[in-house]
C-alpha cells in the first residue's frame, strides 16, 4: 500500500512536472510564432500591408541621396516587391537599403545602388537591356518596370534556377535568361541598347564592348576583387568608346573566364 502510494506520488510528481514542461513549451511556441507572423511576414504575403511602411521608408532614403535619381526611376524600383528576391531568412530585411546574401557566396544589391546603375543606363521604354549576373532577379525586374526588353545572364546555376522562380513568382514573365558565363555577352541578341554588369571584372569584357549599338550605353562597375571598385558608363559613339566615371562602389567579383584573354 505504502509503496503502491510512494509509486502513485512519483508518478504524479513526473506527471505534474511533465504537464509543466509541455504547458512551457506550448508558450514558448507561441510567443515564436507570434514574432514570426508579425515581425517577418511570409515571402508570397499577398496583403502587402506590412511592407508598405517599410518600403515608403526606403524610398523617401534613396529620395535624400546625394545621388539625383529621377521619377521614373523611383517609380520603377518603388513598384518591385523586394522582398520577392531574398532568402525567406531575410524577408523582414528586405526593404533595408543594403545588400542581403542570397547563398552561393552571393548578394542581392542595395536598393540605392540598383536605382543609380538604372538611372546611368539612360532607359527608354522598349529599349534591349543586357544584364550580366541575375542573382536575385532584382535589378531584372527594375529594368522590366523601366519598358525595357530584359536579357539577364547568369552563371551559377542554382541562382539561375531561382531567379526564374523570383521573376516569374512575381509576374515578370518576359525576361529572357540563360545560364552562362556573361563575360562573353549573349551574341545572339546583340546589339543591345544598354548593358548592365552587376559584378566586377577587374577589365572591362571587350565581347561587352562589342555587342552595345552606336550610342549604346554599358554600367560597369571594374576594380580588384574584395574592395572597392570604380563604376564606369561606357558609351558607344561614332568617334569610339566615351568612359565616365561614376565613383566607387562595392561588388562581388565577376567569375568565368574574366582573367582570360578576350577573343
Ligand atoms: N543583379 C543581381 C546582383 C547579384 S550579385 C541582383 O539584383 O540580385 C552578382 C551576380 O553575378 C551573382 O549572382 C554571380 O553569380 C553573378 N556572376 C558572377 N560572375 C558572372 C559571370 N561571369 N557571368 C554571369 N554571372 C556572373
Amino acid at each position: 500500500m505504502r509503496s503502491d502510494r510512494k509509486m502513485g506520488c512519483r508518478m504524479a510528481g513526473a506527471g505534474a512536472r511533465l504537464m509543466r514542461w509541455v504547458v512551457l513549451a506550448a508558450v514558448l511556441l507561441l510567443v515564436a510564432c507570434g514574432e514570426t507572423a508579425s515581425g517577418t511576414p511570409a515571402a508570397d504575403d499577398r496583403d502587402d500591408g506590412v511592407f508598405a511602411e517599410r518600403r515608403s521608408k526606403l524610398m523617401a532614403e534613396i529620395r535624400a541621396s546625394e545621388r539625383e535619381i529621377s521619377e521614373p526611376v523611383l517609380a520603377a524600383v518603388e513598384r518591385v516587391d523586394r522582398h520577392r528576391f531574398v532568402r525567406p531568412e531575410n524577408v523582414g530585411e528586405a526593404y533595408e537599403n543594403r545588400p542581403l546574401p542570397i547563398g552561393e557566396g552571393q548578394t542581392i544589391s542595395q536598393p540605392l545602388v540598383v536605382a543609380m546603375m538604372t538611372e546611368a543606363l539612360g532607359i527608354s521604354p522598349g529599349d534591349r537591356v543586357l544584364e550580366i549576373g541575375t542573382g536575385s532577379g532584382y535589378q531584372a525586374a527594375v529594368l522590366a518596370e523601366m519598358g525595357a526588353e530584359v536579357y539577364s545572364v547568369e552563371i551559377i546555376p542554382a541562382l539561375a534556377a531561382w531567379s526564374e522562380e523570383n521573376l516569374r513568382g512575381a509576374g515578370y514573365n518576359e525576361i529572357k535568361q540563360r545560364t552562362d558565363d556573361g563575360y562573353f555577352g549573349w551574341e545572339d541578341e546583340a546589339p543591345f541598347d544598354g548593358i548592365i554588369v552587376t559584378a566586377a571584372p577587374d577589365h572591362v569584357p571587350q565581347p561587352l564592348i562589342r555587342q552595345l549599338r552606336e550610342g549604346g550605353r554599358m554600367i560597369v562597375p571594374v576594380g580588384p576583387p574584395g574592395f572597392y571598385q570604380t563604376l564606369w558608363k561606357i558609351e558607344q559613339t561614332t568617334d569610339g568608346v566615351v568612359a565616365e566615371n561614376l565613383g566607387l562602389v562595392r561588388f562581388v567579383p565577376l567569375t568565368g573566364e574574366m582573367s582570360a584573354e578576350d577573343p
